[in-house]
C-alpha cells in the first residue's frame, strides 16, 4: 500500500460501538475525515457522543445508516474512501437461542457485505478488520495444541462451533470470510486486529456491550459470593483503538496483530480493582471451586464442556508483534480499570 493521503475519507463501521468510538476520535485527531456507519440515525442515545465529536471537528465526521444484513448497505458510505475499518459485529456472550441468526449471519454476511463495498468503491486501498482473540483460540485448553505454550498470530480457533462458544465461532468464521474476500480481488490489502478482552473508559454512556456488562456486574456485587478462574488476555480500549489507527495508516502493516496485554483470571481482575478503590465495591474475594461449577453450570447457561476446557487454565497470548511494529507499550491494567471505573462514576453509572 502506498502512503495514504488524508484527502480521502475513511469509513468506520459500527462507529457508535465501544472500540469504534475511540477509533473515530483518534482518526479525527490525526486529521482524517471519517464516515461512521450506525444502525439507526434516529436513536440518538447511541450516537450522542459521536454528535459531540462532530461538533468538535466541524465537517470531518458524517454518520451513515447501514445494516450488516442488508446487501449493498455499505456501498454508498464506502464510495471514495481510502480505508475501511470494519468493527461492527454482534458481541454477545452467554446463552443464545439462535446463534446462527443472532451471531454468525451478521458477522459473516456482514463482513462479506462490507468488504464487497470496499471492492466496489475502486478507491479503498486497505481494510482493517476488528477480529478477536476468539478467532485465534476457542477454549483456554487449546493452549495444549500450541507449539510453545503461547498463542501467536499463526494459531486459529478450531474448537468453537454453533453449539460450543458460538460468539467465538462467529469471529473465526468472519475472519476466514475476510481473508477469502481479500484473496479474490487486488485493489485493497487486509490487516486484522485481534484484541483480547477489552476494558477501559467508554466515550459513551452505553452499557449494552459485553465489556461494560462484565465490569458493571462485578462492581454491582453480582459475583460477591465468588467468581470463576476464567483466564482472559485483557487490553485497554485506547490501545486497541490506536492499534487500529496504525493498522490502517502504516503502509507496512500486514497480516494479523494480536492486541493483548496480561492474561489474568476474573479474581485477579477483581483484586486489582479493589487495590484501586479499596472497600468501594462488593467485589468477589474468592474463586468458586471447579467441582461446584459443574453443579451450577446448567443453571448459569454454561456447559460442563466449558468448565472442563476453560476454568483454571491460563491461556497466554504473545501480543508483542503489535507493540514492536507499531512502537507503543500497553497501558498497565491498573490504569485501565481505574479510568474505566472513574468514567462510569462520572457518567452516573456507578456511585461511591
Ligand atoms: P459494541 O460496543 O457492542 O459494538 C458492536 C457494534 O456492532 C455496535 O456499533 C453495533 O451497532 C454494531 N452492530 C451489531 N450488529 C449490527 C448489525 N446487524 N448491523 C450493523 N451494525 C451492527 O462492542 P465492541 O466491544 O466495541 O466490539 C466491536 C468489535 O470488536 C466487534 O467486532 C467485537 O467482536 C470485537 N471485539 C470486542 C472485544 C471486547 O472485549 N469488547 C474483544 C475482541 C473483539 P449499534 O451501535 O447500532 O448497536
Amino acid at each position: 500500500m502506498k502512503n495514504l493521503t488524508k484527502d480521502r475519507p475513511v469509513l468506520v463501521t459500527g462507529a457508535a460501538g465501544y472500540i469504534a468510538s475511540w477509533l473515530v476520535r483518534y482518526l479525527l485527531e490525526a486529521g482524517y475525515s471519517v464516515r461512521g456507519s450506525v444502525r439507526s440515525l434516529k436513536d440518538q442515545s447511541k450516537t450522542e457522543h459521536l454528535l459531540r465529536l462532530s461538533d468538535q471537528f466541524p465537517g470531518k465526521l458524517t454518520l451513515h445508516e447501514a445494516d450488516l444484513l442488508k446487501e449493498g448497505s455499505f456501498d454508498q458510505a464506502a464510495q471514495g474512501c481510502s480505508v475501511v475499518y470494519h468493527t461492527a459485529s454482534p458481541f454477545i456472550i452467554g446463552k443464545i437461542k439462535d446463534p446462527q441468526r443472532t451471531l454468525v449471519d451478521p458477522a459473516v454476511r456482514g463482513t462479506r457485505n462490507v468488504l464487497d463495498a470496499a471492492t466496489k468503491s475502486g478507491t479503498v486501498q486497505r481494510v482493517v478488520l476488528t477480529s478477536s482473540i476468539a478467532s485465534v483460540y476457542g477454549d483456554p485448553a487449546d493452549i495444549r495444541q500450541t507449539a510453545n505454550g503461547v498463542f501467536t498470530e499463526v494459531d486459529w480457533n478450531t474448537s468453537s462451533s454453533l453449539t460450543h462458544e458460538p460468539y467465538a465461532y462467529s469471529k473465526v468464521m468472519a475472519e476466514k470470510e475476510a481473508w477469502s474476500c481479500w484473496s479474490k480481488q487486488a485493489s485493497w490489502d487486509l490487516v486484522t486486529v485481534n484484541p483480547g478482552f477489552v476494558l477501559g473508559p467508554s466515550l459513551s454512556k452505553r452499557v449494552d456491550g459485553a465489556s461494560m456488562g462484565l465490569l458493571l456486574d462485578n462492581l454491582k456485587g453480582k459475583y460477591k459470593g465468588g467468581t470463576i478462574a476464567l483466564y482472559m488476555s485483557h487490553v485497554d480500549v485506547r490501545d486497541v483503538a490506536n492499534t487500529h489507527l496504525f493498522a490502517g495508516t502504516r503502509p507496512e502493516a500486514k497480516g494479523r496483530y494480536l492486541c493483548c496485554s496480561e492474561n489474568i483470571n476474573l479474581l485477579e481482575m477483581a483484586q486489582r480493582i479493589e487495590r484501586e478503590f479499596p472497600g468501594k465495591f462488593a467485589l468477589p474475594k474468592q474463586l468458586v471451586p471447579k467441582p461446584l461449577l459443574y453443579l451450577a453450570a446448567p443453571f448459569l447457561g454454561r456447559t460442563w464442556k466449558f468448565v472442563t476446557r476453560a476454568i483454571g487454565i491460563p491461556a497466554p497470548v504473545d501480543g508483542t508483534r503489535c507493540t514492536k511494529e507499531f512502537g507503543f507499550t500497553y497501558r498497565p491494567l491498573s490504569e485501565t480499570y481505574r479510568d474505566h471505573v472513574l468514567q462510569l462514576k462520572a457518567d452516573g453509572l456507578v456511585s461511591f
